[in-house]
């Protein structure tokens, strides 16, 4: 890639305009116009570091494949699926009276619109995004993990960022919770391979195709600590990372002083799990990896928090509103999820959602579970927080098939 240079010193001066930004190369104007005609953001809290040699190239394996996901994230969304010319056509609601599937196309939605802008200013301009990206080594906003002891054996770069682990973290939490993610952090490699990127994306988006992101980008047991989230077993089976985003590996407050709104990662949960009835500001987009070993092995579940099936009280501040999934109800309102069907999902402003994972297949060998590429749209706005509806009994395990209240508050406009 380098032009043949006929002195030790011009192929030095080479080496050092290659490894310093685009806008001092020597090609001048053009380079320089490309670059200026854009300007990055980062967040506060990307402090700028110096790497050994060894380190870089770590450092940028990470960064390529970081690249990858977002360039697959975006194509996948803009790919035309089903009814939509220039975008692909996801599910925004499976709760209705006669059991109609509701389909928007989802890069028409201004929220996402953004955010695919937003992906392809990053696309189009690498080494300036770049500046905004940390692998994470010393984070101290809160800890991230990587699941196990051998996928940092395994994946250089893990091994490298050495996180601590989710088998040591759950094996010290202990309990039901502790046990269930003791089983997330070993059977994790052996689910995330599972996945089939291929229906939804042009390139390989999953572990297996980027082994090297899936296992250095740091992980959080999201509701291991958080008893709203009710049920013990999904408590300790759920994680979810963060690849681009406020707290992610890629952190860029704003791009020509447009606000980023864009928090893309993923997640993976484990079989026989119940996600409850949940909602959030951001909206919320997940397209699912894993196929499914038999018919409706994984289920969700999503309505507008206004569908006439729930019920709805307003509050000075907002609404209260019951979902009430007895009678049957809530057998109509999952749907089966997997890579080859409703694989791409939309969750609008508040709309809640649930996920509902059987136990393992018969038919299907080995650990299963979820796999999901996740992303919200307006990461910095309103109030961030996922919700958990509350069940109206009390009780200390959440069903599908039973009553819950979800408070949601108002938010600006
Ligand atoms: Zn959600």
């Amino acid at each position: 890639m380098f032009p043949k240079s006929s002195s030790l010193l011009g192929a030095l001066l080479l080496i050092s305009a290659c490894s310093s930004t685009t806008a001092q190369q020597p090609e001048g104007e053009t380079a320089r116009n490309a670059v200026s005609d854009v300007s990055f953001v980062c967040n506060a809290d990307v402090e700028p570091a110096s790497y050994t040699l060894e380190e870089q190239v770590l450092v940028d394996q990470l960064w390529e494949e970081t690249l990858t996901y977002l360039r697959g994230f975006a194509d996948g969304l803009t790919t035309p699926t089903g009814a939509c010319l220039d975008s692909a056509e996801a599910t925004i609601q499976t709760v209705s009276e006669d059991g109609t599937i509701q389909t928007d196309c989802i890069a028409q939605y201004r929220d996402v619109e953004l955010v695919l802008k937003h992906v392809q200013a990053v696309l189009d301009h690498p080494e300036e995004a770049k500046r905004c990206f940390d692998p994470q080594k010393d984070y101290d906003v809160f800890q991230l993990y990587t699941p196990n002891a051998a996928m940092k054996t395994d994946h250089e770069v893990a091994g490298w960022i050495d996180r601590p682990t989710l088998t040591a973290y759950f094996s010290e939490l202990g309990g039901e919770i502790g046990a269930a993610g003791e089983e997330l952090a070993r059977d994790f490699v052996d689910i995330a391979k599972k996945a089939d990127a291929s229906a939804n994306f042009p390139v390989d988006v999953s572990y297996n195709g980027l082994p090297n992101l899936w296992a250095a980008v740091g992980w959080l047991p999201f509701y291991a600590e958080n008893p709203a989230a009710i049920n013990p077993r999904f408590r300790g089976a759920y994680a979810y990372a963060e690849v681009m985003g406020p707290w992610g590996l890629l952190r860029i407050k704003s791009i020509d002083g447009e606000s980023v709104g864009a928090e893309i990662g993923m997640t993976l949960q484990l079989a026989d799990t119940f996600y409850p009835y949940h909602y959030h500001h951001p909206q919320e987009i997940y397209v699912t990896l894993t196929p499914a070993a038999c018919v409706g092995q994984n289920e969700f579940m999503v309505g507008h928090w206004d569908n006439p099936q729930f019920e709805q009280t307003e509050r000075e501040d907002g609404w209260d509103v019951t979902v009430d999934g007895s009678d049957g109800r809530s057998e109509a309102w999952f749907i089966p999820q997997s890579s080859d069907g409703h694989s791409l999902a939309y969750f609008e402003r508040n709309a809640i959602h649930a996920f509902k994972l059987k136990e393992d297949c018969r038919s299907g060998d080995g650990h299963q579970g979820l796999v999901t590429v996740w992303a919200r749209t307006t990461a910095r706005d309103n109030d961030q927080t996922t919700h958990i509806c509350s069940p109206v009994d009390g009780g200390d395990t959440a069903h599908p098939d039973e009553a819950y209240t979800c408070s949601l508050t108002d938010w600006e406009k």
